[in-house]
């Protein structure tokens, strides 16, 4: 092994190998087999550091198909596979020629891996899939993000299906990326209330009708997930983006830290401890904590919990249906002036002749 401090960006810092992986921000060397080595012990690490779940406990994986949730699945059957039960989650929310493709490739990395998998899809849970729900959206500002709207019914039925299968523990692949996006889109909107829910466990409280979710990959750079999956050879959807994900305000700031990074190899590291450091001076006190615990209750539609008669999914579908009607008398207008307009010619016509 060489000595630390005298890295040579040739060779790997752990053996005589040629370097395949060079990480800027440590500056690290690796070879293959040293880099997977770094990378899976770092995942283990962030399991043990945020306590995120026990043996025996039964985990649920939200898999869609990409890269973080496949190498998520992986990497928590190549270690936990004995320790706990392990099954899959995946969700169709409805993208003609994306999801289908990107579902597939979850289904076969589960019969690879030996994990029972479960497909929930928007179109049978709430009457709608993304394809009819997105144009309106789109043509409606005030409906908000399509990604926001997505999100919501996505975890929505997380949450639900967790529950259903009786899961101790919900894990989704979100990564330090993500992490750091959020943090900086938090601050950026003020948004205080969102910016203390976050963590590597989820910050909702605790509540019987909420599973907890977690996220082991909160630590790994996007970057590196990509270069390890390529590595050990784990097969993931990576062709298309979601045909709605151009709309999501996120990706400004995706491309606004990875200049950051690039430049400035750690930015996201340094973002995220000082969002570590910051954390003990976010922590909502009990009094209000148990407020808001007291205050939830069923959904009087779909039972998931809400603080108000109906949650954020419903009030939504409610309002994407309400906008859809008025979507459709505008257009049954716009055909009967039309029919009236045809009608007349009609009837002048058949009058002159
Ligand atoms: S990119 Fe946005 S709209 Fe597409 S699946 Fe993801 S959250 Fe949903
Ligand atoms: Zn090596
Ligand atoms: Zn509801």
């Amino acid at each position: 092994m060489q000595k630390q401090g005298k890295k040579n960006p040739k060779t790997c810092e752990q053996c005589t190998k040629k370097t395949s992986v060079t990480l800027p921000y440590g500056p690290h060397y690796f070879c293959e087999k040293h880099f997977t080595k770094f990378f899976e012990n770092r995942f283990k690490k962030t399991i043990r550091k945020y306590n995120l779940f026990k043996p025996k406990e039964k985990l649920l994986i939200a898999l869609s198909g990409g890269k973080d949730s496949c190498v998520l699945l992986y990497l928590i059957t190549k270690y936990y596979s004995k320790s706990n039960s392990i099954q899959a989650l995946i969700i169709d929310e409805g993208v003609k020629g994306y999801r289908e493709k990107a579902i597939n490739v979850a289904k076969e990395l589960c019969s690879k891996l030996n994990v029972n998998y479960l497909v929930v899809k928007f179109k049978k849970e709430f009457g709608l899939t993304n394809d009819k729900l997105m144009p309106l959206v789109l043509s409606n500002p005030t409906l908000g993000g399509t990604c926001a709207f997505c999100g919501t019914m996505r975890r929505n039925l997380m949450n639900k299906y967790a529950k259903k299968l009786r899961a101790d523990k919900l894990l989704t692949g979100h990564n330090l990326d993500d992490e750091v996006q959020s943090f900086v889109m938090n601050v950026f909107n003020n948004d205080f209330k969102r910016l203390k829910r976050m963590n590597a466990t989820s910050g909702i409280i605790d509540y019987e009708g909420f599973v907890k979710r977690i996220k082991p990959l909160y630590e790994t750079p996007e970057k590196e997930i990509i270069t390890y999956a390529a590595i050990n050879e784990i097969k993931h959807y990576s062709q298309e983006c979601c045909p709605y994900s151009w709309t999501a305000k996120r990706n400004e700031y995706r491309e606004m830290l990875n200049t950051f990074e690039n430049r400035f190899p750690g930015t996201e590291y340094s973002i995220l401890r000082f969002f570590e450091n910051l954390k003990p001076y976010l922590k909502s006190n009990k009094n209000s904590e148990n407020k808001i615990i007291h205050s939830l209750h069923e959904c009087k539609n779909c039972k998931e919990p809400t603080e108000k008669d109906y949650c954020k999914t419903c009030e939504m579908i409610q309002r994407i249906k309400k906008e859809e009607m008025k979507t459709k008398n505008k257009k049954e207008e716009k055909d009967l002036t039309h029919l009236n307009k045809y009608n007349k010619k009609l009837t002048c016509k058949t009058t002159k002749n």
